[in-house]
């Protein structure tokens, strides 16, 4: 018999969130979770930062798949309190700091409007032909983006050459002030790139765990 099993029998109990053996207190003092998930979800101080290596975000969102396909059709389901997850970005945004990163300027292909392109060529002085010429292309579906990745505007110390007249696509990113619920494919891949959607992501699934955990047991949460 494994040490596990032994404490399993020991113990009697699972913690209803990550699943390892609990004791009597916990299951009906700690409403059946384990003192790190009962906490977590009755006590979150305020949003926390698991991980600012941009090489890991995609593997850890890969391992977390099962997850975060709870969470995905959590959202999907409309029953996300926008309030609280706003509150959540917030908390996030506040602690990153964007220019010890600029991974966005570096691996996404910036879309550019008609507006933009004059807005940043006359911030250059330049022709508007010279400028598509040199710093834009289109893409398959005939819209305007940059030609190079990383963006030809990101500078040495990260912050943007043109940051007074940028995209509005770059102003926006990573676009968490939205409907998380109608752009949620955009969330869960963006949270491969942007350690803000990534802490941001973390947080909402310790934060939404007891909301997440009734929707999965639910019919509709059954049904996805
Ligand atoms: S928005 Fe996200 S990916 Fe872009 S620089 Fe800020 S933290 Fe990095
Ligand atoms: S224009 Fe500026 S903000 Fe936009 S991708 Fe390029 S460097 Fe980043």
């Amino acid at each position: 018999m494994s040490l596990r099993d032994e404490i399993m029998i020991k113990e009697k109990f699972t913690c209803r969130h990550c699943g390892i053996p609990i004791g009597e207190h916990n299951q009906y003092l700690h409403d059946g979770m384990c003192n790190e998930c009962f906490f977590e979800l009755y006590f979150p101080e305020d949003a926390q930062i698991y991980e600012l290596d941009i090489q890991k975000l995609s593997q850890i969102c890969k391992m977390e798949k099962k997850e975060n396909l709870g969470l995905r059709d959590f959202i999907k389901s409309g029953r996300l309190d926008q309030k609280e997850f706003a509150t959540i970005v917030k908390e996030v945004a506040e602690k990153i700091d964007c220019t010890t990163c600029g991974n966005c300027c570096r691996v996404l292909k910036t879309t550019l409007s008609k507006e933009d392109i004059d807005r940043i060529a006359r911030h250059l002085h330049m022709p508007v032909e010279d400028f598509i010429e040199e710093h834009i292309t289109k893409n398959a579906e005939g819209v305007y983006e940059v030609k190079h990745v990383p963006c030809s505007f990101l500078q040495k110390d990260n912050t943007c050459q043109i940051y007074e007249v940028r995209p509005e696509e770059c102003r926006g990113y990573p676009h968490l002030d939205k409907d998380v619920t109608t752009r949620c494919i955009q969330f869960f891949a963006n949270a491969e790139v942007c350690p803000i959607v990534f802490n941001a992501l973390e947080n909402a699934k310790g934060v939404f765990l007891e909301d997440i955990y009734d929707f999965e047991i639910s019919d509709e949460g059954g049904e996805l």
